[in-house]
Protein backbone atom coordinates (compact mmCIF):
# COMPACT_ATOMS: atom_id res chain seq x y z
CA UNK A 1 0.00 0.00 0.00
CA UNK A 2 1.75 3.56 -0.71
CA UNK A 3 1.91 6.23 2.28
CA UNK A 4 1.55 9.73 2.36
CA UNK A 5 5.19 10.80 2.85
CA UNK A 6 6.48 14.36 2.42
CA UNK A 7 10.30 15.41 1.00
CA UNK A 8 11.24 16.05 4.85
CA UNK A 9 10.34 11.84 5.83
CA UNK A 10 7.54 13.02 7.33
CA UNK A 11 4.65 10.65 7.26
CA UNK A 12 0.63 12.00 6.96
CA UNK A 13 -1.55 9.41 8.48
CA UNK A 14 -4.00 12.55 10.10
CA UNK A 15 -6.29 14.60 8.09
CA UNK A 16 -8.12 17.30 9.13
CA UNK A 17 -11.62 17.42 7.31
CA UNK A 18 -13.71 20.65 7.15
CA UNK A 19 -17.16 19.80 6.91
CA UNK A 20 -18.78 23.40 6.60
CA UNK A 21 -17.41 27.35 7.11
CA UNK A 22 -20.63 27.73 8.62
CA UNK A 23 -21.45 28.14 12.29
CA UNK A 24 -23.87 29.12 14.70
CA UNK A 25 -21.45 31.01 17.09
CA UNK A 26 -19.23 34.01 15.68
CA UNK A 27 -16.12 33.67 18.08
CA UNK A 28 -14.39 36.90 18.42
CA UNK A 29 -10.49 35.37 17.61
CA UNK A 30 -11.91 33.25 14.75
CA UNK A 31 -14.55 35.31 12.79
CA UNK A 32 -15.80 39.09 12.10
CA UNK A 33 -19.25 39.79 12.91
CA UNK A 34 -20.40 40.11 9.52
CA UNK A 35 -19.15 36.82 7.22
CA UNK A 36 -20.10 36.17 4.03
CA UNK A 37 -20.18 32.46 3.51
CA UNK A 38 -19.55 30.32 0.37
CA UNK A 39 -22.18 29.26 -2.01
CA UNK A 40 -23.31 25.65 -2.19
CA UNK A 41 -22.02 24.65 -5.11
CA UNK A 42 -18.37 25.54 -4.09
CA UNK A 43 -18.70 23.08 -0.94
CA UNK A 44 -18.09 19.31 -1.41
CA UNK A 45 -20.93 17.22 -0.93
CA UNK A 46 -21.08 14.36 1.83
CA UNK A 47 -20.63 11.70 -1.08
CA UNK A 48 -17.35 13.76 -2.04
CA UNK A 49 -16.23 14.55 1.69
CA UNK A 50 -16.65 10.36 2.16
CA UNK A 51 -14.64 9.70 -1.21
CA UNK A 52 -11.78 12.02 -0.02
CA UNK A 53 -11.91 10.36 3.77
CA UNK A 54 -11.31 6.67 1.84
CA UNK A 55 -8.63 8.20 -0.69
CA UNK A 56 -7.50 8.85 2.59
CA UNK A 57 -7.63 6.37 4.26
CA UNK A 58 -6.20 3.44 1.50
CA UNK A 59 -3.19 5.67 1.73
CA UNK A 60 -2.58 4.76 5.41
CA UNK A 61 -4.19 7.59 7.02
CA UNK A 62 -5.61 6.33 10.26
CA UNK A 63 -6.65 9.28 12.27
CA UNK A 64 -9.57 12.12 10.98
CA UNK A 65 -11.20 14.94 12.08
CA UNK A 66 -13.72 16.78 11.22
CA UNK A 67 -14.19 20.32 11.67
CA UNK A 68 -15.28 23.31 10.25
CA UNK A 69 -17.15 26.06 10.79
CA UNK A 70 -19.13 24.18 13.00
CA UNK A 71 -19.60 20.63 12.05
CA UNK A 72 -22.90 19.82 13.50
CA UNK A 73 -24.07 22.96 11.46
CA UNK A 74 -24.42 20.97 8.36
CA UNK A 75 -27.17 18.65 8.11
CA UNK A 76 -27.05 15.31 7.59
CA UNK A 77 -23.60 15.26 9.73
CA UNK A 78 -24.66 12.01 11.27
CA UNK A 79 -24.91 10.41 7.85
CA UNK A 80 -21.48 11.45 7.37
CA UNK A 81 -20.13 10.09 10.36
CA UNK A 82 -21.64 6.88 9.44
CA UNK A 83 -20.17 6.79 6.29
CA UNK A 84 -16.68 7.60 7.56
CA UNK A 85 -17.16 5.53 10.64
CA UNK A 86 -17.42 2.01 8.40
CA UNK A 87 -13.71 3.15 7.46
CA UNK A 88 -12.82 1.27 10.87
CA UNK A 89 -10.41 3.86 11.46
CA UNK A 90 -8.13 4.19 14.72
CA UNK A 91 -9.22 7.13 15.79
CA UNK A 92 -12.00 9.25 14.60
CA UNK A 93 -12.65 12.70 16.18
CA UNK A 94 -14.76 16.24 15.63
CA UNK A 95 -14.06 19.53 17.05
CA UNK A 96 -17.38 21.24 18.22
CA UNK A 97 -18.76 24.45 19.93
CA UNK A 98 -21.24 21.95 21.32
CA UNK A 99 -23.75 23.97 20.90
CA UNK A 100 -25.88 21.14 19.54
CA UNK A 101 -24.47 18.21 21.32
CA UNK A 102 -27.05 17.76 23.85
CA UNK A 103 -29.49 16.72 20.75
CA UNK A 104 -26.57 14.83 18.78
CA UNK A 105 -23.64 13.46 20.88
CA UNK A 106 -25.36 10.31 21.23
CA UNK A 107 -26.31 9.71 17.50
CA UNK A 108 -22.87 10.86 16.70
CA UNK A 109 -21.56 7.91 19.66
CA UNK A 110 -23.48 5.38 17.59
CA UNK A 111 -22.72 6.39 14.33
CA UNK A 112 -18.87 5.74 15.15
CA UNK A 113 -17.45 9.07 16.11
CA UNK A 114 -15.14 7.89 18.53
CA UNK A 115 -13.69 11.50 20.62
CA UNK A 116 -15.06 14.68 21.05
CA UNK A 117 -13.24 18.14 21.20
CA UNK A 118 -15.76 21.05 22.40
CA UNK A 119 -14.69 24.12 23.10
CA UNK A 120 -15.05 26.27 26.08
CA UNK A 121 -13.60 29.52 26.71
CA UNK A 122 -15.12 31.07 29.93
CA UNK A 123 -17.58 29.83 32.72
CA UNK A 124 -19.44 32.85 32.80
CA UNK A 125 -22.91 33.29 30.61
CA UNK A 126 -21.78 36.80 30.10
CA UNK A 127 -18.52 36.63 29.20
CA UNK A 128 -19.22 33.36 27.11
CA UNK A 129 -21.87 35.46 24.91
CA UNK A 130 -19.28 38.07 24.34
CA UNK A 131 -16.71 35.85 23.21
CA UNK A 132 -18.91 33.91 20.97
CA UNK A 133 -20.63 36.63 20.11
CA UNK A 134 -24.27 34.43 20.29
CA UNK A 135 -23.72 31.63 22.27
CA UNK A 136 -25.72 30.58 25.36
CA UNK A 137 -23.33 28.84 28.03
CA UNK A 138 -25.92 26.74 29.21
CA UNK A 139 -26.28 24.96 26.21
CA UNK A 140 -22.70 23.98 25.80
CA UNK A 141 -22.51 22.79 29.38
CA UNK A 142 -25.43 20.55 28.41
CA UNK A 143 -23.44 19.23 25.54
CA UNK A 144 -20.74 18.18 27.48
CA UNK A 145 -22.95 16.56 29.54
CA UNK A 146 -24.87 14.47 27.04
CA UNK A 147 -21.24 13.60 25.54
CA UNK A 148 -19.77 11.88 28.89
CA UNK A 149 -23.31 9.96 29.23
CA UNK A 150 -22.69 8.83 25.76
CA UNK A 151 -19.89 6.83 26.29
CA UNK A 152 -16.94 8.49 24.38
CA UNK A 153 -13.54 7.13 24.33
CA UNK A 154 -12.03 10.29 24.97
CA UNK A 155 -13.50 13.83 25.51
CA UNK A 156 -11.35 17.38 25.34
CA UNK A 157 -12.01 21.04 26.30
CA UNK A 158 -10.48 23.60 24.44
CA UNK A 159 -9.99 26.83 25.41
CA UNK A 160 -8.65 29.76 23.61
CA UNK A 161 -7.07 32.12 26.35
CA UNK A 162 -6.72 35.93 26.19
CA UNK A 163 -5.49 38.56 28.24
CA UNK A 164 -8.13 40.78 30.06
CA UNK A 165 -10.79 38.81 28.50
CA UNK A 166 -10.75 35.48 29.99
CA UNK A 167 -7.28 34.91 31.49
CA UNK A 168 -8.12 34.99 35.10
CA UNK A 169 -10.58 31.97 34.31
CA UNK A 170 -7.74 29.50 33.70
CA UNK A 171 -7.92 28.16 37.21
CA UNK A 172 -11.51 27.25 37.21
CA UNK A 173 -11.40 26.23 33.96
CA UNK A 174 -8.81 23.31 35.00
CA UNK A 175 -11.50 23.02 38.15
CA UNK A 176 -14.31 22.08 35.92
CA UNK A 177 -12.30 19.88 33.62
CA UNK A 178 -11.31 17.93 36.57
CA UNK A 179 -14.74 17.99 38.13
CA UNK A 180 -16.20 16.42 35.00
CA UNK A 181 -13.32 14.31 34.27
CA UNK A 182 -12.41 15.42 30.94
CA UNK A 183 -8.88 16.69 29.51
CA UNK A 184 -8.35 19.97 28.45
CA UNK A 185 -6.20 21.76 26.21
CA UNK A 186 -4.99 25.78 25.90
CA UNK A 187 -4.33 27.18 22.63
CA UNK A 188 -2.81 30.43 21.81
CA UNK A 189 -4.81 32.96 19.84
CA UNK A 190 -3.25 32.22 16.03
CA UNK A 191 -2.90 35.41 13.36
CA UNK A 192 -5.53 33.57 10.90
CA UNK A 193 -7.64 36.55 9.21
CA UNK A 194 -8.56 39.89 10.06
CA UNK A 195 -10.28 40.76 12.78
CA UNK A 196 -10.97 43.81 14.12
CA UNK A 197 -12.76 43.22 17.33
CA UNK A 198 -9.57 43.08 18.97
CA UNK A 199 -5.40 43.54 18.96
CA UNK A 200 -4.33 40.36 18.53
CA UNK A 201 -0.77 41.29 20.17
CA UNK A 202 -2.17 42.73 23.24
CA UNK A 203 -4.55 39.30 23.94
CA UNK A 204 -1.77 37.18 23.16
CA UNK A 205 -1.00 34.94 25.93
CA UNK A 206 1.71 32.16 25.90
CA UNK A 207 1.18 28.53 27.34
CA UNK A 208 3.90 29.43 29.28
CA UNK A 209 2.00 31.92 31.61
CA UNK A 210 -1.26 29.35 31.16
CA UNK A 211 1.12 27.28 32.64
CA UNK A 212 2.42 29.62 34.91
CA UNK A 213 -1.27 30.55 36.04
CA UNK A 214 -2.33 26.81 36.63
CA UNK A 215 0.56 26.45 38.71
CA UNK A 216 -0.38 28.57 41.49
CA UNK A 217 -3.09 25.82 42.07
CA UNK A 218 -1.55 22.80 40.82
CA UNK A 219 1.41 20.60 40.18
CA UNK A 220 1.99 19.89 36.59
CA UNK A 221 3.80 17.24 35.60
CA UNK A 222 5.07 16.91 31.29
CA UNK A 223 3.44 13.69 30.42
CA UNK A 224 5.10 12.11 27.84
CA UNK A 225 1.25 11.65 26.54
CA UNK A 226 1.02 12.16 22.84
CA UNK A 227 -2.54 12.69 21.03
CA UNK A 228 -1.15 12.39 17.69
CA UNK A 229 -1.94 16.40 17.15
CA UNK A 230 0.14 19.48 18.44
CA UNK A 231 -0.22 19.57 22.06
CA UNK A 232 1.99 18.95 25.04
CA UNK A 233 0.50 17.50 27.84
CA UNK A 234 1.21 17.64 31.54
CA UNK A 235 -0.55 15.73 34.08
CA UNK A 236 -1.63 16.78 37.91
CA UNK A 237 -0.39 14.24 40.84
CA UNK A 238 -4.45 14.24 42.06
CA UNK A 239 -6.24 13.81 38.90
CA UNK A 240 -6.58 11.20 35.91
CA UNK A 241 -6.88 14.12 33.42
CA UNK A 242 -4.57 15.67 30.92
CA UNK A 243 -3.76 19.53 30.57
CA UNK A 244 -2.30 20.39 27.27
CA UNK A 245 -0.91 23.69 25.75
CA UNK A 246 -1.05 24.00 21.99
CA UNK A 247 1.77 26.73 21.34
CA UNK A 248 2.16 27.61 17.77
CA UNK A 249 3.82 30.34 18.43
CA UNK A 250 6.41 28.97 21.65
CA UNK A 251 6.68 25.87 20.22
CA UNK A 252 7.25 24.93 16.96
CA UNK A 253 5.59 21.88 16.28
CA UNK A 254 6.90 21.44 12.54
CA UNK A 255 9.12 18.79 12.87
CA UNK A 256 7.45 15.95 13.56
CA UNK A 257 4.05 17.16 11.85
CA UNK A 258 1.86 14.28 10.74
CA UNK A 259 -1.35 16.14 9.47
CA UNK A 260 -2.96 17.69 6.69
CA UNK A 261 -5.85 19.47 6.42
CA UNK A 262 -9.09 20.07 3.43
CA UNK A 263 -10.94 22.63 3.75
CA UNK A 264 -15.10 22.78 2.94
CA UNK A 265 -13.90 23.89 -0.51
CA UNK A 266 -11.73 20.86 -1.33
CA UNK A 267 -8.47 22.41 -0.98
CA UNK A 268 -6.10 20.45 0.91
CA UNK A 269 -3.71 22.67 2.72
CA UNK A 270 -0.38 21.13 3.59
CA UNK A 271 0.18 23.68 6.41
CA UNK A 272 -2.05 25.43 8.74
CA UNK A 273 1.09 28.39 8.33
CA UNK A 274 1.04 29.09 4.89
CA UNK A 275 -0.79 29.00 1.50
CA UNK A 276 0.07 26.02 -0.07
CA UNK A 277 -3.19 24.78 -1.54
CA UNK A 278 -4.19 21.96 -4.32
CA UNK A 279 -7.51 21.96 -5.85
CA UNK A 280 -8.91 18.44 -4.67
CA UNK A 281 -12.77 19.34 -5.38
CA UNK A 282 -11.49 19.92 -8.93
CA UNK A 283 -9.69 16.52 -9.19
CA UNK A 284 -13.06 15.29 -7.64
CA UNK A 285 -15.51 16.86 -10.00
CA UNK A 286 -13.26 16.03 -13.18
CA UNK A 287 -13.07 12.00 -12.05
CA UNK A 288 -15.52 11.43 -9.59
CA UNK A 289 -15.63 7.62 -11.04
CA UNK A 290 -11.75 7.40 -11.25
CA UNK A 291 -10.62 7.06 -7.32
CA UNK A 292 -6.90 6.28 -8.22
CA UNK A 293 -6.87 9.91 -9.85
CA UNK A 294 -7.33 11.36 -6.46
CA UNK A 295 -5.01 8.98 -4.42
CA UNK A 296 -2.73 10.21 -7.17
CA UNK A 297 -3.23 13.61 -7.15
CA UNK A 298 -3.05 13.31 -2.88
CA UNK A 299 0.45 11.51 -3.71
CA UNK A 300 1.90 14.46 -5.15
CA UNK A 301 0.48 17.00 -3.23
CA UNK A 302 2.93 15.69 -0.07
CA UNK A 303 5.82 17.33 -2.05
CA UNK A 304 4.30 20.82 -1.07
CA UNK A 305 3.91 20.17 2.19
CA UNK A 306 6.69 23.20 3.83
CA UNK A 307 8.76 22.49 5.86
CA UNK A 308 7.53 24.68 8.44
CA UNK A 309 5.11 27.64 9.60
CA UNK A 310 6.42 31.30 10.36
CA UNK A 311 3.80 32.90 13.04
CA UNK A 312 4.90 35.82 15.04
CA UNK A 313 3.25 36.87 18.56
CA UNK A 314 3.03 40.38 17.22
CA UNK A 315 -0.25 39.93 15.64
CA UNK A 316 0.50 40.57 12.53
CA UNK A 317 -1.96 38.61 9.92
CA UNK A 318 0.17 36.18 7.52
CA UNK A 319 -2.51 34.09 6.76
CA UNK A 320 -6.12 35.78 5.31
CA UNK A 321 -8.00 32.73 5.77
CA UNK A 322 -9.88 32.90 8.80
CA UNK A 323 -9.60 29.69 10.80
CA UNK A 324 -13.18 28.78 10.19
CA UNK A 325 -12.08 28.36 6.55
CA UNK A 326 -9.65 26.49 7.66
CA UNK A 327 -10.60 24.10 9.91
CA UNK A 328 -9.47 23.95 13.41
N1 LIG B 1 -16.58 25.23 15.62
C1 LIG B 1 -15.77 24.23 16.23
C2 LIG B 1 -15.19 24.72 17.55
O1 LIG B 1 -15.23 25.92 17.80
O2 LIG B 1 -14.68 23.89 18.28
C3 LIG B 1 -14.69 23.69 15.34
C4 LIG B 1 -13.94 24.67 14.47
S1 LIG B 1 -12.94 25.85 15.36
C5 LIG B 1 -12.25 26.77 14.03
C6 LIG B 1 -11.65 24.82 15.99
C7 LIG B 1 -10.84 25.38 17.12
O3 LIG B 1 -10.08 26.47 16.63
C8 LIG B 1 -11.64 25.90 18.28
O4 LIG B 1 -11.19 25.28 19.47
C9 LIG B 1 -11.34 27.37 18.31
O5 LIG B 1 -11.32 27.86 19.61
C10 LIG B 1 -10.00 27.44 17.64
N2 LIG B 1 -9.68 28.72 17.01
C11 LIG B 1 -10.43 29.45 16.14
N3 LIG B 1 -9.78 30.57 15.75
C12 LIG B 1 -8.58 30.55 16.39
C13 LIG B 1 -7.45 31.43 16.39
N4 LIG B 1 -7.41 32.55 15.68
N5 LIG B 1 -6.39 31.06 17.17
C14 LIG B 1 -6.41 29.92 17.90
N6 LIG B 1 -7.43 29.06 17.91
C15 LIG B 1 -8.51 29.37 17.19
FE1 LIG C 1 -17.61 28.91 15.16
FE2 LIG C 1 -15.70 27.36 16.15
FE3 LIG C 1 -15.06 29.62 14.89
FE4 LIG C 1 -16.24 29.77 17.25
S1 LIG C 1 -14.22 28.88 16.84
S2 LIG C 1 -16.81 30.95 15.40
S3 LIG C 1 -17.56 28.03 17.21
S4 LIG C 1 -16.01 27.87 13.97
Amino acid sequence: MSHLVDRFGRRVNYVRLSVTDRCDFRCVYCMAEDMTFLPRQKVLTLEEISQLARAFHQLGVDKIRLTGGEPLVRRDIVDLVADIGQLGLRDFAMTTNGNQLANLAEPLRRAGLKRLNISLDSLDPGRFRAITRTGELHRVLEGIDAARAAGFAGIKLNAVIMKGRNDDEVAALVAFARRKQVDISFIEEMPLGQITEHDRSESFCSSEEVRGLIRQHHELLPSTAQSGGPARYYRMPDSAIKVGFISPHSHNFCGDCNRVRVTVEGRLLLCLGNEHAVDLRHVLRAHPTQPERLRQALIQAMDLKPERHHFTPDGAVQILRFMNMTGG
